[in-house]
């Protein structure tokens, strides 16, 4: 290991978002797998006899033989990334942040405490600075726990935000189509889905609706205020394995045309664009003109999967504006916007 490379731990490594991490952190150039842990189902078996791997590429060598190991303090890395059922994830991370590991997680259990950030660097990266305030909240050394948002708020929020910026946000109406690998495994029986729309997700729309309002609120005086708008959200299930599609209608304070929105949102950069990330897309939203994109097979893996595409912007006779949003409901959704999170917060010190 190189004396720059950060050690990090994957906890919930064998499951969907899990195996993704894996996947993705191979030949990071920063991080470093060098603990993997699950349940007791998987503990104490090498990684790759361990783990049904459903992705297409091989488990990475460096990783196939490791040893999996419960979910508990004493792994050897300084930064472990959760993807952990929600059932169990809550006390864990907690555990893991109190004895001095950076916590980067994907699970909804500390979302949307006061003080976590809920982040996404494009967004709000400014909204880590709370972690000064968790630490001494909690009473953490050099541990912190930072979460991301639920899969379809990412894609929502990254579109949200230069609209907001520029033209000022009041109402966000937006319905779903979401891929089936955002379930997990085995996730939705075949029988219910083929052939089939499902109009009901679990708690998805409960999380849009608050998840979005932390996002684009405000941090000041150690508080995240949340954003004064009103979101609506419908969550369906459809026969699509990777991508999550979202009809987006806005109304705004200050009115614009399609071409003032699709500029804002081609335009559109963060700190991770500023910083070069190694994980940040060159453009986090790229807009496109034809009139039947975005597709999930044809967009889903735009820059890596890392970048989300808007198209058909137009009029709202409703609202004032609408467009159709998609992103990589794993790798943007989830993995991957864990892996910018502590890119990024590496950059501002948070791992030292
Ligand atoms: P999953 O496939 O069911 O994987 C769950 C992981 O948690 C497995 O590694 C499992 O280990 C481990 N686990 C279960 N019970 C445990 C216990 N008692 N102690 C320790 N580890 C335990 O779930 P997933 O779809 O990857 O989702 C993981 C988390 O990410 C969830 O909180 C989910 O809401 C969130 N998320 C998922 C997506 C997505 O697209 N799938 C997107 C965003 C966020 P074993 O294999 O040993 O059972």
């Amino acid at each position: 290991m190189s004396t720059n490379e950060i050690k990090v731990g994957v906890l919930g490594a064998t499951g969907a978002v899990g195996q993704r991490f894996v996947q993705l952190l191979e030949d990071h150039p920063w991080f470093r797998i060098t603990a993997v842990a699950a349940s007791e189902r998987s503990a104490g078996k090498p990684y790759a006899e361990a783990v049904t791997w459903r992705l297409d590429t091989p488990v990475p060598e460096a990783v196939r033989t490791l040893p999996v190991a419960l979910c508990e303090p004493g792994l050897d890395c300084d930064l472990v990334f959760s993807g952990l059922d929600s059932a169990v994830a809550g006390p864990i991370e907690a555990a893991f942040a109190a004895a001095d590991y950076a916590v980067v997680s994907n699970s909804k259990n500390h979302r949307m405490d006061e003080d976590v950030p809920l982040l996404v660097p494009e967004v709000n990266g400014d909204h880590c600075a709370i972690i000064d305030y968790q630490r001494k909240r909690r009473g953490y050394g050099r541990g912190f726990i930072a979460t991301n948002p639920n899969c379809s708020t990412i894609g929502l929020t990254m579109a949200l935000k230069p609209i907001a910026e520029q033209f000022g946000l009041r109402q966000v109406a937006v319905t779903t189509l979401q891929a089936l690998s955002g379930a997990g495994y085995p996730g939705v029986p075949s029988l219910e889905i083929l052939d089939n729309v499902l109009p009901y997700i679990g708690e998805e729309e409960d999380k849009m609706e608050r998840e979005t309002l932390k996002l684009l609120g405000r941090f000041r005086d150690n508080r995240i205020e949340h954003a004064g708008i009103v979101v609506s959200a419908q969550c369906n299930r459809v026969h699509v394995q990777d991508g999550h599609m979202e009809c987006v209608s806005v109304a705004l304070e200050n009115k614009t045309d399609a071409d003032g929105l699709a500029k804002a949102l081609r335009n559109h950069r963060g700190p991770p664009q500023e910083l070069g990330l190694p994980f940040a897309p060159a453009r986090p939203v790229i807009v496109r003109d034809e009139p039947d994109r975005p597709q999930p097979r044809m967009d889903r893996d735009a820059e890596n999967g890392m970048a989300v595409t808007v198209g058909r912007i137009r009029p709202c006779p409703v609202l004032d504006m609408k467009f159709v949003v998609l992103s990589h409901n794993t790798v943007r959704g989830a993995a991957g916007t864990s892996i910018l999170n502590a890119e990024f917060l590496r950059t501002q010190g948070y791992l030292d």
